[in-house]
């Protein structure tokens, strides 16, 4: 499969390429040169399979023969070494629980793909590669998480100071080895600005071969689209299924339409957004127009210009019709997120992070009129935003041992203020 720049202004590339570069020399992002289709027997027969073996199949339509199978399939096993549950959370709505990894995110799912895919090009190349990654808090934690120890990768995290949450920061902070935390005076629209200089600056990139881990990267975009098949297949309806999808930067959703266009029986998404609402903005005016990030309570959602865009927009052919026959959008305040974990469970005994109630909000309005059944994505565990739950449920939450074991840690960073110059020395001194 080759992997073309929405910019259009530079050639197709392989999919080792496209890992390699993250971001093509154009500025635009890679994206599949077409999505492949699934037969419906493929997808009839879904529950049949198991979520490696169905990961296994979704990825070898996007990596073809880059990858021997035998390689591929030790990667996806290993990427999805923890379960993705359906919970029931009331009549008509479940939640996919995505944050039963490592560092309790759903982020685990492409941080893992990708590392083990870039491991495994590492190796065979016999080079070496430093990775910059911008996070708004739990991006940096999964890409660490996954690359840590993978020899000739040195990792490079740049996280906005006092903008993520306390578990969040040990987590980007406390692994040492190849991994290194720069805590950046600003926001993370700053973070993402300084690795997006860096990416465009061809000498430096090339020097230290460069290459990103966010969702930006096509070897984290395409391990996601696993999980809405496996999502799929555990549901027993004949009813239509609309999945809410929690949204910041909208590579989960970009991952959700993949899997839609490849022949997944998934009637509509709904992207549900906290205050930062460029997207849902366009879906009501046509017109795409980012602005600065606004913090909220849903923090990893935190992004005013959201990436991810250019691919839905070249998906689509910049068909905004098609667009919003896919996908319908809402955005809710931190007031009714709170009332949302509150009244779940209070009502249901279903226990909300903040990310995971913005798309219960989303789902659950959505239906309100129509008939179907209604998944939301759990990005996040709950204990990962601790003082928010247990205030809107007046509960104490419990830690999972892999969080709690993380604030003991010992805990590095360097500062950086936003200074482009300023973190290419720190580059160098790193990786030297
Ligand atoms: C990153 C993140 C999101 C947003 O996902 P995007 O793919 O950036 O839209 C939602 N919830 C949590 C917990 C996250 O970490």
């Amino acid at each position: 499969m080759q992997y073309y720049s929405t910019n259009k202004k530079v050639p197709p590339v392989s999919f080792e390429e496209a890992v390699f570069q993250g971001l093509p020399e154009d500025n635009g992002l890679y994206n599949p040169a077409h999505i492949p289709s699934f037969t419906p027997s493929f997808i009839k027969d879904l529950k049949n399979r198991s979520r490696q073996e169905i990961g296994l199949e979704v990825a070898k339509m996007f990596i073809e023969h880059e990858l021997p199978e035998t390689v591929l399939q030790e990667i996806v096993s290993d990427t999805l070494s923890f379960e993705l549950p359906l919970a029931s959370v009331k009549q008509g709505i479940f939640a996919l629980e995505l944050y039963h990894g490592p560092t309790c995110a759903f982020k685990d799912v492409g941080a893992r793909f990708l590392a083990r895919c870039m491991g495994y090009f590492t190796e065979r190349r016999g080079s070496e590669s430093t990775i910059l990654v911008a996070t708004s808090g739990d991006t940096g934690g999964a890409v660490a998480h996954g690359f840590l120890n993978v020899s000739g990768v040195r990792v490079i995290l740049l996280y906005p100071k006092g903008k993520v949450s306390a578990i969040q920061e040990a987590q980007l902070t406390s692994l040492g080895a190849n991994i290194t935390a720069l805590q950046v005076e600003g926001t993370f629209d700053d973070c993402q600005a300084l690795v997006k200089k860096a990416f465009l600056d061809k000498a430096f990139k090339r020097k230290f071969n460069l290459t990103s881990a966010n969702s930006i990267n096509v070897a984290r975009l395409i391990p996601q689209s696993f999980y809405y098949f496996h999502a799929v297949s555990q549901l027993e309806t004949s009813s239509p299924v609309y999945v809410a999808v929690p949204s910041g930067n909208y590579g989960n959703l970009t991952a959700g339409l993949m899997a839609k266009k490849m022949g997944l029986p998934i009637a509509r998404f709904i992207a549900a957004a906290n205050a930062n609402k460029a997207f849902p903005d366009y879906l009501s005016s046509g017109l795409f127009e980012p602005r600065p990030s606004i913090q909220t309570i849903s923090n990893a959602m935190d992004v005013g210009n959201p990436s991810n865009f250019q691919r839905i927009y070249n998906m689509y052919n910049g068909d905004i019709d098609a667009i919003r026959r896919d996908i319908a959008g809402f955005t809710y305040t931190d007031k009714q997120t709170r009332e949302a974990i509150s009244l779940v469970m209070k009502e249901y005994g279903y226990l909300l992070d903040p990310h995971g109630a913005v798309g219960y909000l989303g789902v659950h309005e959505f239906l309100k009129d129509k008939n179907g059944v209604g998944i939301f994505l759990e990005t996040a565990h709950p204990a990962k935003f601790g003082d928010i739950v247990s205030e809107s449920t007046e509960q104490s939450v419990i830690f999972p041992e892999r969080l709690s074991n993380l604030l003991n840690k010992e805990r590095n960073c360097v500062p950086l203020p936003v200074d482009y110059n300023r973190l290419k020395e720190i580059v160098t001194e790193v990786v030297r």
